[in-house]
């Protein structure tokens, strides 16, 4: 009678474990807030994979390696690969707080982003950051302030022109106050209007206020056609008279008669950092680029107000000027017509969204000459404009560019709505493509060199502390993929699609993404310079 049953003996045996646990928990008692076992860890500097544990506590690493102890929660991550969550250094996320889960991003391994990029960015950053933590985001998120951002505010609605001493002195104010306010450096966007109209002294004068906040100078620059020389230098003697790191954005040689340089190109930047400068580069993985349709108009044409473009080309005198820039742009592209542009976004009609310029123009005019594609490009911009996805690239090129070990992986993304428009796939992705396509299947890469341009490289680069390497006291930022399924089903006709291989993805320390599925834990948020 007084021998306990099989049933009741394991039944009083739970109760003493669910016991222990419960004192364990109330005494705070376990070792470590996570524990993720069994994992081939890529530390982000680039060495071989090494079998073993990564222990958290407190949102911090605090042990890599052969770790004992217990845990509140512990992964196992089965053999998998774990790395530092990844660092997209170029995004366009000011509308994070509408997006703030951002799945896009963690489903591609990205735990941090930097955004203000190509010279727009908020021009007040404190309130920006403020923002971000009360929309209990999901990645930690650093800005750039945005020159062309500053110049709006600061010149008042003329543009094709400097700046006058009082306007600069605003200029300076606004990119001084960014930086008090944790901005980690400066954006341009150099073929973007406003930006375009700024002359190198006036970018110079803008860099030496971020340098003095240890900022970063980062640039889509002038040119990136054949004329990618003369831009070369211009960024080269910013950082050059400024005393600033350089960051040359979204590497890339557009359009025919460009192709065919990259080797060119990365020689003109390995010798100004063999005379002593800092300058890195970033990339996204595809051969398409995409921003607003109105690139394929010339400056002149948007410089102002939205009515201001409507009255040009309201005049036929006007408008046949803006018809002969546009031939010479296309022509020194080495391009025919508008073939290799196709609409992403048109508010107006969405019903053109997906189409190529000479698609739209047959569904509007019933004809697709180059008269009609031009009549097209101009019709969308008067009724608000499109953003458009331009095939511009070499693969070739991209691959020369992919291999030099200073380039970082970027997507020149945002975060996205699912089945929201047609978007570029480069924000669903791009970091998995980098690891499925460049390293497991045409092998450019090593996996941990991969690794390493996503992760410390970045962190080295834009000064973000305690980022970018599995290491004991860096912040827990940790991603585990599997590499033989990572890969981005998301293409230019179907692009919502989120990334592949993501099975864990832990931000400061919380539990993003577990057995791939996005969890509730948001424990992002603002990434101010030095923190
Ligand atoms: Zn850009």
């Amino acid at each position: 009678m007084s021998v306990p049953s099989a049933t009741s003996f394991l039944y009083s045996m739970k109760l003493g474990f669910l016991f222990a646990s419960l004192l364990t928990a109330l005494a705070g008692a376990a070792d470590f807030d996570l524990l993720i076992t069994n994992a081939q860890i890529a530390d982000g500097g680039g060495g071989p994979l090494v079998q073993g544990s990564i222990a958290v506590k407190g949102g911090r690493i605090v042990a890599v390696g052969v770790v004992e102890g217990s845990a509140d929660t512990v992964i196992d991550a089965d053999g998998k690969v774990a790395a530092p969550g990844f660092i997209d250094v170029h995004t366009h996320s000011e509308d994070i707080c509408l997006i703030p889960a951002a799945e896009n991003f963690l489903r591609m391994g990205v735990t941090t982003i930097i955004t203000g990029n190509c010279g727009h960015s908020r021009t007040d950053v404190a309130k920006f950051f403020q923002e971000i933590e009360e929309s209990k985001v999901s990645l930690n998120v650093a800005t750039l302030i945005g020159h062309g951002s500053v110049r709006e505010e600061g010149m008042g609605g003329s543009f094709i022109r400097a700046p006058n001493a009082e306007q600069l002195a605003v200029m300076k104010g606004l990119v001084d106050q960014a930086m008090k306010d944790g901005a980690v450096g400066l954006s341009t966007g150099l073929i973007y209007v406003p930006g375009s109209f700024a002359k190198t002294d006036e970018l110079i004068a803008l860099a030496k206020v971020a340098a003095a906040h240890d900022g970063i100078y980062v640039s889509h620059m002038r040119y990136e056609t054949v004329r990618i020389f003369e831009a070369l230098d211009e960024i080269i003697r910013i950082a050059s008279e400024a005393k600033i790191r350089a960051e040359v954005s979204h590497i890339k040689l557009s359009g025919p008669t460009a192709w065919g340089k990259a080797h060119e190109v990365l020689a003109v930047l390995d010798k100004a950092r063999g005379e002593g400068l800092k300058i890195t580069q970033d990339q996204y993985a595809y051969t398409a680029s995409s921003t607003g349709l109105r690139q394929t108009l010339p400056d002149a044409a948007l410089e102002g107000e939205h009515a201001d473009f409507v009255a040009r080309v309201s005049d036929p005198k006007k408008k046949a000027e803006i018809i002969a820039k546009m031939a010479e742009m296309r022509a020194r592209q080495g391009r025919k017509d508008y073939g290799y542009a196709v609409i992403a976004r048109c508010r107006a009609d969405p019903s053109l969204n997906g189409k190529t310029i000479p698609e739209a123009a047959k569904m509007r005019r019933g004809a697709d000459t180059l008269e009609d594609q031009i009549e097209t490009i101009i019709e969308i911009e008067k009724q608000g404009g499109a953003s458009a996805i331009f095939h511009g690239m070499s693969e070739e090129d991209l691959q020369i560019f992919l291999k030099h070990p200073l380039t970082m992986i970027a997507s020149d993304g945002g975060p996205r709505r699912l089945g929201e428009d047609v978007p570029h796939p480069r924000s669903y992705g791009n970091n998995a493509r980098v690891l499925g396509r460049y390293v497991r299947e045409l092998k450019l890469l090593t996996l941990p060199e991969a690794v390493r341009r996503m992760t410390s490289l970045p962190a080295q680069t834009f000064h973000l502390k305690d980022r970018g390497m599995l290491k004991a006291g860096a912040h827990a930022d940790i991603v585990i993929f599997d590499p033989e399924k990572v890969t981005d089903p998301s293409t230019f006709d179907d692009p919502h699609h989120y990334a592949e291989g993501f099975e864990h993805v832990i931000v400061n320390g919380g539990v993003t993404i577990r057995d791939g599925k996005l969890t509730k834990k948001r424990s992002g948020g603002p990434l101010r310079m030095g923190q």
